[in-house]
């Protein structure tokens, strides 16, 4: 079968969901095809007897007045779709000897970390400061890009000072411009898992960013998960003439005289296309899906050369009682073992999660209708391997892997020790588990095929990020790149650049 569309997206993550929406309000006939029964790529829930579950989300920036988001939202039609929480406070991190409760207000922030450092009070003045001020000029520098307004290098610099003078550092050398204890840059640094680097490793602009956004704009969650934003894009598509083809994996990206003609799938639908846009990870979509022969080389070093970020490992608690209400703590938990973030990630990478950062989070409060009345959902989350135990108990051999019995074997032994683990933390909370299931980086990868189970793109090291993004404009002219390989990780980021990919494929089809 042959067909035609202005616009083919490859993927119906949220960012190619985003940019379908974006090019489909402007008139243009857009296709998405996507490999999965349903939309959202990360962006999805699923139902377990009387339980929801959030395959991914954790918290959502951006979307107070002011930072950005809420615009985006309502320019894509889901701002009304959505109903949306604010969390605060944020998290807890729980070190040791003291617990640090991160408030969505910036300035108690700042008031509680000068009450436990007191002899810091200049210096994480000092650092939050500079924070915010790399904060802002992402949120201009993304106001420019809506606007088709692009600086030139001098006026760039003057533009966004802040942005260009963390570029390249990371975010242990940001604070610790600013501050002495070294148990400080852990504690600045306690949203980490977030970026899947420590403070030591990660780019400065990204967890500068991200601190900074929950900071200043808060934490949200919406209801029903963050299915339930992937749902609304893909009604409000419908609503504007767009489609999405679920069951249809792109294989082939078709190049002649270096623009692509049209897209393939697996299952033998062959779509021509003015334009296309890939929401499918950027290693596949160039170096797979269009061929390395149409590429030239420093491009394809480019797309090779930087690793993958991190992946999780998950276990999905439905809970017979609300025993995060019954603690009175809040949304998320960061279980810190000390103060060694580099440590805590090579135990967390060699499967030593006693010695690891976990994360424990609880969505009864901010998604009500996930659990019965009286019980509780809660997610455990842990960096891990993708080589762990020899590719999870399969030996690399991933075919029908979800009922090899060796993986099984493997993915119920993790899920018991981090029971164990949480249970150390917040008591009862094994005792009150009714329903338990995990996910591994094999199932990550079996539903969305980011390489190994990748959960933002390229890995967040100060090479890769802010400046170092791998661009949305490719070789081929009328080829867009759309989701977290090409602005980062993150649900609201991917949408963002959905929303730029669909600005891009535009203007090429003007
Ligand atoms: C456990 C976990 C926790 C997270 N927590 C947070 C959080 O708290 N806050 C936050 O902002 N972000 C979080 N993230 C990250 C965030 O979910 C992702 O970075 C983001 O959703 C990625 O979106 P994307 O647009 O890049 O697409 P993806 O979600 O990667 O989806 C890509 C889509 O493309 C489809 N596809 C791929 N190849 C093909 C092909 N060849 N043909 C057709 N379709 C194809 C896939 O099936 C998929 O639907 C989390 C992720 C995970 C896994």
């Amino acid at each position: 079968m042959v067909e035609r569309a202005d616009i083919v997206v490859i993927g119906a993550g949220l960012g190619g969901l985003a940019a379908a929406v974006t090019a489909a309000g402007r008139g243009r006939r857009v296709l998405v095809l996507e490999s999965d029964g349903s939309p959202g790529g990360y962006a999805q829930c699923f139902h377990r007897g009387p339980y929801r579950f959030d395959c991914s989300l954790h918290a959502l920036n951006g979307l107070a007045p002011g930072g950005g988001m809420d615009t985006v939202y309502r320019e894509l039609g889901i701002w009304d779709r959505v109903h949306l929480r604010r969390l605060d406070p944020l998290y807890v991190a729980r070190f040791p000897d003291r617990e640090i409760v991160a408030h969505a207000d910036v300035y108690r922030y700042e008031s509680d970390l000068i009450d436990q450092f007191p002899d810091e009070a200049l210096g994480i003045r000092a650092y939050l400061d500079e924070a915010s001020a790399v904060y802002r000029d992402t949120i201009r520098l993304y106001e420019d890009g809506v606007a088709g307004r692009q600086a030139g290098l001098e006026e760039f610099v003057t533009r966004f000072p802040t942005l260009v003078s963390v570029s390249g550092e990371t975010w242990a050398q940001t604070i610790t411009r600013h501050v002495d204890d070294p148990r400080l840059v852990a504690v600045l640094g306690a949203l980490w898992p977030y970026a899947g680097l420590p403070p030591e490793l990660v780019a400065s602009v990204n967890g500068s960013v991200m601190a900074m956004a929950y900071g200043h704009h808060g934490g949200w969650y919406p209801e029903g998960g963050s299915g339930a934003v992937a749902w609304a894009l893909e009604r409000e598509l419908r609503e504007r003439g767009g489609e999405v083809r679920y069951s249809q994996t792109a294989a082939r990206v078709d190049v002649r005289d270096g623009r692509v003609t049209a897209v393939e799938t697996a299952e033998g639908l062959r779509v021509g296309a003015e334009v296309v846009i890939s929401n499918a990870n950027a290693p596949a979509t160039m170096l797979e899906m269009v061929g390395r022969g149409h590429l030239p080389d420093d491009y394809v070093a480019r797309v090779e050369a930087p690793g993958a970020s991190y992946t999780v490992f998950n276990v999905y608690l439905g809970l017979e009682r609300d025993v995060f209400g019954e603690q009175h703590l809040p949304h998320e938990l960061f279980v810190c073992p000390d103060y060694d973030s580099l440590a805590q990630r090579e135990a967390a990478l060699s499967g030593d999660w006693g010695h690891a950062d976990i994360t424990v989070t609880d969505y009864t409060k901010v998604d009500p209708g996930c659990a019965p009345e009286g019980g509780g959902v809660v997610v455990l989350s842990a960096m891990v391997d993708w080589n762990y135990a020899d590719v999870w108990g399969t030996g690399g051999d991933l075919a029908g892997y979800h009922e090899n019995p060796a993986y099984l074997a493997v993915k119920e032994r993790v899920a018991d020790e981090l029971v164990a683990l949480a249970d150390a933390s917040v008591p009862g909370l094994a005792g009150a588990v009714g329903f338990r299931e995990a996910s591994t980086p094999l199932t990550n990868f079996a539903y969305t095929h980011n390489p190994l189970g990748a959960i933002e793109g390229y890995e967040n090291t100060p090479a890769n990020s802010g400046l170092g993004w791998l661009p949305q404009t490719t070789p081929i002219h009328n080829l867009f790149l759309a989701g977290a390989w090409t602005n980062g990780g993150g649900q609201n980021p991917a949408i963002q650049s959905g929303r730029s990919a669909a600005e891009l494929a535009l203007a090429a089809l003007a």
